[in-house]
């Protein structure tokens, strides 16, 4: 049988149900572990998948080690996380030079895994790493489990209540629920990130790129947007960002990882040839950093003119607080896809709605695939409000559990009050 020109086949196997639980979260990163950690909290028993070895996402297998926007009153997970670090000694405020990150605080992104694994644990979810989830099964609207696979092979996993925190959507998309994508006109999303990272070295040459591989970079011109962050001492991190590749596609996130590599280190011999920074190669992200893949369409879509006029919502389960951070997709240089005056956006809530599957009774969504249109993810993307919204689904799902309903049905005032009640700061004005 042929299906959009391609030949396809039916595949069924038996598998083992190894896992049951009141929450499933698919996908470990600062969403998915503050929405496992939440739900644990309220006594329902939680498993985290993780198709990595860390938990963290981007905030560690990305390289992202910054907080932005507002790190107080993101909530008690948000909270304990930073006194963890600041227990670690690896965490400080962002030294400069741009004033508009002022209030951000840089952090060790390595130091970061061992602290949200230790979270997790300590919160008494079942963790599993190396697990990749692959199918969902439905029975109308309701997920009864889903395929994972990990070191062991494919396994069932069924929950009352699931929460996709895969940044690409991918519980809803394998189900087949509504999600959406990039730009309306073309689909296209905001620009990943390689994120590479260097040591001064103290006397000596630096190195330099072995002839024939890549292309050097003869001018300043040719170089792609980079920016270059602290990253402890004598340490910096480049930012370098690419253009041009579809993230949800998996070919095309091949060619974008093999392109980004070697983009990488055209640039930093850029930076050693040409500007002479004693620079030396410690380590690159083992993924590149993807601000943007899909989303899912929810009860709310939240649009960046609800960011833009600070908006407040009955159902409000989390705020936002952040710029609107939308490099173009189009040109590999700095442009933005808003000028600087209207990137500033006051603080605005984000809905319940907007962290329900629209097409769905029983499946919750946070972090950077939860429904927005694309400008205004560019400002929730951000990792506390990442965080803030994985805490609030986290409660939403330990309260469906409890009182074994839709999630949808769940009174959103005594969400609300829940979240406040533990430590959120949801008030905009
Ligand atoms: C280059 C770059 C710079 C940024 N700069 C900043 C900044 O300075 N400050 C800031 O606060 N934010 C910044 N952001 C935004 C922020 O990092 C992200 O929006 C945020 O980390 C998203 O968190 P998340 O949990 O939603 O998704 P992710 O961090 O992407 O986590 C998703 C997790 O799901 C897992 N997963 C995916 N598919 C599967 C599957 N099938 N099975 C099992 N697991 C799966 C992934 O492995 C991953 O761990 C930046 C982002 C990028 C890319």
């Amino acid at each position: 049988m042929k299906e959009n020109g391609k030949e396809s086949i039916s595949w069924s196997r038996k598998i083992p149900v190894r896992y049951t639980a009141d929450v499933a979260v698919l996908g470990g990163g600062i969403a998915g572990v503050s929405a496992a950690c939440a739900a644990a909290r309220d006594g329902a028993s939680v498993i985290l998948v993780e198709r990595f070895a860390v938990t963290g996402g981007n905030a560690t297998v990305g390289g992202v080690a910054n907080w932005s926007g507002e790190t107080r009153g993101q909530g008690a997970i948000f909270d304990e996380i930073i006194r963890m670090q600041e227990a670690w000694d690896s965490i400080v405020p962002y030294p400069g030079p741009y004033k508009h990150h002022s209030k951000e605080r840089i952090f060790d992104h390595e130091i970061l895994a061992v602290i949200l694994q230790e979270l997790l644990l300590r919160h008494g979810v079942k963790l599993l790493l190396h697990t990749q989830l692959v199918d969902v099964r439905t029975k109308k609207d309701r997920i009864t489990e889903v395929m994972v696979c990990g070191p062991s092979g494919p396994e069932a996993l069924r929950a009352q209540v699931f929460i996709d925190c895969t940044g690409e959507a991918m519980v809803a998309h394998t189900a087949g629920f509504s999600t959406m994508k990039g730009r309306d006109k073309d689909g296209v999303t905001l620009p990943p990130s390689m994120m590479c990272f260097v040591r001064k070295v103290s006397g000596g040459s630096t190195p330099q790129l072995p002839k024939g591989w890549f292309k050097p970079v003869v001018k300043a011109e040719d170089l792609p947007m980079t920016s270059v962050w602290p990253n402890g001492p004598g340490g910096n991190a480049l930012k370098i960002k690419v253009i041009g590749f579809d993230v949800t596609d998996t070919e095309s996130m091949t060619a974008l990882e093999i392109l980004a590599r070697r983009r990488m280190f055209e640039v930093l011999d850029y930076y050693q040839r040409v500007k002479k920074q004693p620079w030396l190669f410690d380590h690159c992200s083992p993924r590149i950093g993807i601000r943007e893949g899909r989303r899912i369409v929810g009860d709310y879509v939240l649009t960046v003119d609800d960011v833009k006029k600070g908006r407040e919502f009955d159902d409000a389960i989390a705020r936002g607080c952040y710029l609107l951070d939308c490099m173009s997709p189009d040109i590999e240089k700095r442009v933005a896809m808003v000028n600087d005056e209207e990137a500033h956006v006051p603080p605005y809530q984000i809905p319940m709605r907007s962290v329900i599957a629209r097409d769905s009774s029983n499946l919750l969504m946070a972090g950077r695939c939860f429904s927005a249109d694309q400008l205004a993810l560019s400002s929730a993307r951000i990792m506390p409000t990442c965080a803030m919204m994985g805490q609030a689904a986290g409660m939403l799902a330990g309260m469906a559990v409890k009182l074994n309903s839709d999630p949808r049905k769940v009174d959103a005032q005594l969400v609300r009050r829940k979240i406040e009640k533990n430590g959120a700061v949801l008030g905009v004005r």
